[in-house]
């Protein structure tokens, strides 16, 4: 049977949860389908957990120039890289708990949990669930490419997703590309 609303939103990264507000409270029923973690790139494997490890970063850099402030800080300043992970891991996840929990609550609102595939212009299917609306908003966002160079298969590489499980200091780091992510 087709369930039938007057939006589907595919993913739920920067701009599915905010419309997905706008149109509820327009009075139009919304479908929303999330494949993997609510928040998207942001929440989970971009700007808020990087910017938590260099929030980490930052206090250990004070803490080791504290006498340059007119601080004592007695004994060594050490970092503990799984403490470091765990934080950063807390703060994602009140995100990700934050919104998922907005959009399951949200009168007007019905959350899939599954990857969308059209079926139609107007049919997206969820697993077992088969969705139609007049309006397909696609928020399916991005994810991490990795370059055909030779060489890069037989050694270890990190995407900005497997890099968010490293609960160690890497002894040597190289980067490889000069955007505003590696940067
Ligand atoms: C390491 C890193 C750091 C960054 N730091 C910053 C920063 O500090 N400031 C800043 O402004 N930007 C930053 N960015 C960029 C920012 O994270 C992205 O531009 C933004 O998150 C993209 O949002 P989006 O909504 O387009 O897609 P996404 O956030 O990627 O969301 C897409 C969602 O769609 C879901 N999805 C995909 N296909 C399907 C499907 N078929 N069915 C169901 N669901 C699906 C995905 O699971 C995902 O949840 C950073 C990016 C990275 C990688």
């Amino acid at each position: 049977m087709t369930r039938t609303f007057d939006a589907i939103i595919i993913g739920t990264g920067q701009a599915g949860p905010p419309l997905a507000g706008r149109l509820t409270r327009s009075g139009m029923t919304v479908a929303v389908i999330e494949r993997k973690s609510f928040g998207g790139t942001c929440v989970n494997t971009g700007c808020i957990p990087t910017k938590t490890l260099v929030a980490s970063a930052e206090a250990a850099w004070f803490a080791r120039r504290a006498n340059d402030f007119g601080v004592e800080v007695c004994g060594q300043v050490s970092v503990d890289m799984k403490k470091v992970k765990a934080r950063k891991d807390a703060v994602s996840a009140k995100s990700r708990v934050g919104l998922e929990t907005w959009l399951k609550t949200m009168s007007g609102c019905t959350v899939f949990e599954g990857h969308a595939r059209f079926e139609s212009a107007r049919e997206v299917r969820v697993g077992e669930e088969l969705l139609s609306a007049p309006r397909i908003f696609i928020n399916a966002g991005g994810r991490a490419i990795v370059p055909d160079m030779p060489g890069l298969d037989t050694v270890g590489y990190l995407t900005n997703s497997s890099m968010m499980e490293v609960d160690f200091l890497p002894r040597h780091l190289a980067i490889i590309g000069g955007s505003y992510v590696s940067l």
